[in-house]
């Protein structure tokens, strides 16, 4: 409980700033959290399909590599106010998961591929406010960022930038060259999840204006049973599942409650 009631308090200001937002405008707040949060799963999830399709290396973990990939998009893609909303958003969507495991009496997975949600949270804030601290530093403040790491984030970020930056320049010279395969949104079960369908037919519109892979990549929105996402090597197909939006709802209960 002790760390529950740490991890509370470290971010209090940004969660009186949400509070603030939430209760003039709930419903924008709830689905600017819920989008963000689809955003960073699905750059995530984008991260791991090109590291298969591209043959990228990977010197650690790949769970690591996917969630510094989808910082790094982010970071890049969208102007500086849209960006520090996506950040925070997915960084409390990390936090949310930890409440919610502690609501459920659940321990900390060690074992899981995944870093645990608490450093997942600070690895976002860290990257994020390492890309540009100069603009950064009420964001990393609000964020509960401590000095000890901040000093290391431009490097991480930079170290990040390197190693991303060559893939993401070959997906765009292929582009430019008129080479390459697109991504295609499968028809799927949209009904289900209007945020998840929506966004995706943004994003993939927005990629594919941009970038073009080795291989095709196809994208699906159905139900998994389980509030997930995830990447299949043996299909080439990232899978949003069906259930993240009405979990994300409730992760954006946890936080702002
Ligand atoms: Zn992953």
């Amino acid at each position: 409980m002790a760390h529950r009631s740490r991890l509370f308090t470290i971010p209090a200001l940004a969660a009186a700033l949400l509070a603030t937002a939430a209760s003039a405008q709930d419903d924008e707040a709830r689905r600017g959290f819920v989008e963000a949060n689809l955003l960073g799963i699905f750059y995530h999830e984008l991260g791991h399909a090109l590291i298969d399709l591209e043959e990228v290396p990977i010197f650690g973990q790949e769970e690591d590599a996917a969630d510094v990939f989808s910082i790094l998009l982010v970071d890049s893609l969208f102007d500086e106010e849209t960006a520090q909303a996506i950040a925070i958003d997915a960084a409390y969507g990390f936090l949310g998961e930890v409440y919610l495991m502690e609501d459920e009496g659940e321990a900390v997975a060690w074992w899981d591929v995944h870093g645990p949600d608490e450093q997942r949270f600070y690895n976002t804030v860290c990257l994020f406010y390492g890309a540009n601290p100069d603009e950064r530093e009420a964001f990393a403040e609000a964020l509960g960022l401590p000095e000890e790491r901040a000093g290391y984030c431009p490097d991480e970020f930079d170290q990040a930038f390197d190693a991303w930056g060559d893939v993401l320049d070959g997906l765009t010279e292929r582009f430019e060259a008129g080479q390459g395969e697109p991504i295609v949104l499968m028809p799927g079960a949209f009904e289900d999840a209007p945020l998840t369908a929506r966004l995706l037919e943004v994003e993939v519109a927005a990629l594919n204006g941009e970038l073009r892979l080795s291989l095709p990549l196809s994208v699906w929105v159905e139900s998994c049973g389980e509030p997930n996402a995830y990447y299949d090597p043996e299909t080439a197909g990232i899978t949003m599942c069906t259930e993240f939006e009405a979990h994300l709802h409730s992760l954006y209960d946890l936080v702002t409650e």
